[in-house]
């Protein structure tokens, strides 16, 4: 049998289970709320075209309005100033859409701490239980965020001082950017940065280092806590959006059950 062919049939027989790694998309899927001055993006819309009706009597269909960075999207380098010169996100390789993924959970420590951030030393600790991160594939950084993504105010979890939400720090922002092998960060959070990385120096340390360094951020994946910390392989659908800094993406997992 050809490697494809046991692919197909492995996933025929649940000897491969494919999860869903991706947020329903409506208009209460969660987006950012920049404050003032920033622009915001707007929630994802559906506008019918048609419904079995005058306007087409034998079809339904509707228009989409949605934010590039919309429910469970993809960050391409050309979103940070820092990558301005890397690759939008039709130019992302497509064999970068198809990578191994570590899965570290963190979840306990966001739950006794909203604005917890992961250092370098939470992924060193993480590598000597479970070998390197894998090299060409992401970093899945499970926070349980995702049990919160129903709410827009529970998800964004913000008080008058800001966003209080999971993160990276500046150490370990710049060291996945530019020592860790891996393509890219996954969060279950609206964004790759923590909740307060608008304080942070630099701010936003994870967009600017890592999509700087022409890596890709995943964010508001769900059910990373049925993955297992290593063997993971993780699709990621971004839509070609030509010039776009980023797209919604259908994310899956395929991880071997045995
Ligand atoms: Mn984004």
């Amino acid at each position: 049998m050809s490697v494809l062919d046991q692919l197909v049939s492995a996933i025929r027989s649940a000897a491969i289970e494919v999860v869903d790694l991706t947020a329903r998309l409506d208009a209460s899927t969660p987006v950012i709320q920049l404050p003032a001055p920033f622009a915001n993006t707007v929630p994802f819309s559906l506008r019918e075209v048609s419904r079995y009706d005058d306007r087409g009597p034998a079809w339904y269909w509707n228009d989409i309005t949605t934010g590039e960075h919309t429910g469970t999207h993809f960050d391409a380098p050309v979103h940070w100033i820092t990558g301005r010169d890397g690759a939008d996100v039709s130019a992302v390789p497509v064999s970068s859409l198809i990578a191994p993924a570590a899965v570290l959970d963190f979840s306990a420590e966001a739950a006794a701490d909203p604005d917890f951030l992961l250092e370098p030393a939470h992924v060193r600790q993480w590598e000597s239980q479970h070998g390197p991160l894998p090299a060409g594939g992401w970093m899945l950084y499970r926070t349980g965020w995702d049990a919160r993504s129903g709410s827009q105010r529970e998800f964004l979890n913000a008080d008058e001082t800001g966003p209080h939400t999971p993160g990276v720090s500046v150490e370990c922002a710049r060291w996945l950017a530019t020592e860790a092998p891996v393509i890219g960060i996954g969060v279950e959070t609206v964004g790759t940065d923590a909740g307060a990385a608008h304080s942070f120096e630099p701010p936003f340390p994870c967009h600017a280092a890592l999509l700087g360094a022409g890596k890709y951020g995943l964010t508001q994946l769900q059910n990373l806590a049925v993955l297992p910390p290593t063997g993971a392989v993780v699709i990621a659908g971004p839509l070609p959006i030509v010039a776009g800094s980023g797209s919604p993406a259908r994310v899956l997992a395929l991880v071997e059950r045995s």
